[in-house]
């Protein structure tokens, strides 16, 4: 059951049909995000739409649901009804994903098309009929002209993360694919900004558009709550482990801990309650009464660590938490500042901690740009530093023992010792011990791998010019200078003549490599070769994955660039 606030509509009331609403209430979502909330209605009622929203607000169901609403059911053997195009595979993967989960209950085939995968194996899916097609430009074009892929019958084309798209050469590809749909179409464009050149395309593609952009009003200097504000960037996979070795790092007196969905909530809990942490769950899920027991314990103290949705955290009132954890980011700045108001209250001291992903950097930009917020890039506890954490802690009981006093069993045990071994090696030995019985040394798992700080971004704006982003923060892992130091060239021994385009290669990098385009720098493309600048530490991975890929159909010569010419 979904629980509708004042100001947010529930998703039925958004007008979805039944079957899409329980799709997302079984996946634990507790209420629309600020983008769905916006957008679907204006979807559902069949005008076309320019959404302002990055990556990590929940723009994938604001444009997904009403696709499916109006897809009433499969019909195998059709040419698609719907096309969404995105600008890496990874992008695709999750899209075609998020449609196949959403429209379950509608026997929706969807089909994820990019490149690098197995053009025969994609062309034999479309054959057999395929409803909704998620591609990457590239790809799509090539079946196109290969006659594998017929575009006659889209009713609804969606393109997202456009700004991404043009960044990454793939403007022409886009234009021969809009070139091919139907005339009667409802078309919505998703971007995080909204630079000139995308308005050009915005033009093409859109007819009398419904702007969509989900910004709160510019807050006001002092309102921003006066906590610390850290930031810790990990792959998913990473993050239970990361959250871990964080509240070890902070131990912390009380927590808050927001996940976005109810499954989110109890797999969290669980997961912590396994770690040896004793977290409660609270989401809208529960009873009255359960939420009102964690409620109480997190007011008496009795809990010191909860996790809970959004929804069922509205209105926590409690003076002595010390710190609240954004296991997910907050689907808007606003959500942010509700969240990480709920601490530094009462002139106490707060820490706001959130775990993002490097996809989410924008999300993040936009978060400390409206907000005002100062975002402190950390880097992810290392086990040495944990270790040293460790240390520390026993060494500061040692010390409070000794203070303490009352230690004379202890004393006659020391002189036993002393008799064979030397006085600072016994002492060592002990704290030692004391270490390692206050928790395993295989506790961690694995080392977290670093990721690399969000790049700073040339273009930014003000308020008001259009962007759904602003300017980064600085943090202290920046990245180099592109060119300079830690940057490495790539060679590619093909160019112009080979009809390469530097949307080939970047397109080429991202999908192959899943790297984030700020690990590429500058293509310089001659007639015979390109170059291609990367960031040192991925030049491997970027040499392997461009030799295991063609390029306008051709293997080609790739190695680290020596220079010589
Ligand atoms: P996106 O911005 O589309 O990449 O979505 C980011 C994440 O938010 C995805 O993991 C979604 O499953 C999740 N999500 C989307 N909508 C909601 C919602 N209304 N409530 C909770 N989580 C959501």
């Amino acid at each position: 059951m979904t629980t509708s606030t004042a100001e947010t509509p529930t998703f039925a009331e958004l007008g979805l049909a039944e079957d899409l609403v329980q799709a997302v209430t079984a996946l634990g979502y507790e209420e629309p995000t600020p983008i769905q909330s916006a957008a679907i209605p204006v979807l559902l009622a069949g005008r076309d739409l320019l959404g302002l929203a990055a990556t990590g607000t929940g723009k994938t169901a604001a444009f997904t649901l009403p696709m499916l609403h109006h897809l009433d059911g499969s019909r195998p053997g059709a040419p698609p009804r719907a096309l969404v195009v995105v600008p890496t595979r990874e992008l695709a993967m999750q899209v075609a994903q998020a449609v196949h989960v959403y429209g379950k209950a509608r026997g929706v085939q969807v089909l994820a098309v990019y490149g690098g995968a197995s053009f025969g194996h994609q062309a034999k899916a479309l054959q057999r009929g395929v409803d909704v097609i998620v591609a990457t430009p590239g790809r799509a074009l090539d079946h196109l002209r290969r006659g594998t892929l017929r575009l006659d019958c889209v009713g609804q084309v969606v393109l997202d993360e456009a700004d991404e798209m043009l960044d990454m050469g793939f403007q022409e590809d886009i234009e021969a694919l809009l070139a091919e749909l139907p005339e009667q179409r409802q078309a919505a464009l998703f971007s995080a900004t909204f630079p000139s050149h995308l308005r050009h395309v915005a033009n093409r593609v859109l007819r009398q558009p419904q702007r969509v952009e989900v910004e709160p009003e510019q807050v006001e200097a002092g309102e921003v709550p006066r906590v610390r504000q850290l930031v810790y960037l990990v792959q998913h996979a990473h993050k239970e482990e990361a959250l871990a070795r964080v509240l070890d790092m902070e131990a912390p007196e009380s927590t808050l801990v927001f996940c976005r969905t109810r499954t989110e909530v109890d797999a969290l809990s669980n997961a912590l309650a396994g770690r040896g942490y004793r977290a409660e769950a609270l989401h809208g899920g529960l009873s009255q009464l359960a939420r009102d027991r964690v409620m109480d314990r997190l007011r008496n103290q009795a809990a010191d660590l909860v996790v809970a949705t959004d929804v069922a955290a509205r209105g926590i009132d409690i003076d002595h938490l010390t710190h609240v954890i954004n296991f997910d980011l907050p689907t808007s700045p606003e959500q942010y500042l509700h969240r990480i108001g709920r601490v530094g209250r009462a002139g106490r001291e707060g820490t706001a901690i959130s775990l993002a992903e490097p996809r989410e950097r924008r999300l993040l930009n936009a978060i400390e740009y409206r907000t005002g917020a100062r975002l402190e890039l950390q880097p992810v506890p290392t086990i040495a530093d944990l270790r040293e954490r460790r240390l520390d802690l026993v060494t500061a009981q040692v010390r409070e023992a000794a203070l303490d006093g009352d230690l004379e069993p202890y004393h006659r045990a020391v002189q036993r010792l002393l008799a064979e071994l030397d006085v600072s090696l016994v002492a060592a030995a002990a704290l030692k011990a004391l270490a390692e019985a206050t928790g395993p040394d295989d506790q961690y798992e694995e080392d977290i791998p670093q990721m690399a700080a969000r790049p700073p971004r040339p273009e930014a704006t003000r308020p008001g010019e259009g962007r759904a982003e602003g300017p980064p923060a600085g943090g202290p892992q920046r990245r180099p200078r592109e060119g300079g130091p830690g940057w490495a060239k790539v060679f590619v021994g093909a160019g112009r003549l080979a009809g390469i385009r530097p949307g080939d290669l970047f397109g080429a990098i991202v999908n192959e490599t899943g790297l984030p385009k700020e690990a590429i720098g500058a293509i310089q493309i001659t007639d015979r070769f390109a170059l291609v600048d990367v960031a040192e530490d991925q030049v491997d991975r970027v040499v392997t994955a461009l030799r295991g890929t063609k390029l306008r159909g051709q293997k080609v010569p790739v190695h680290r660039d020596r220079g010589g010419r």
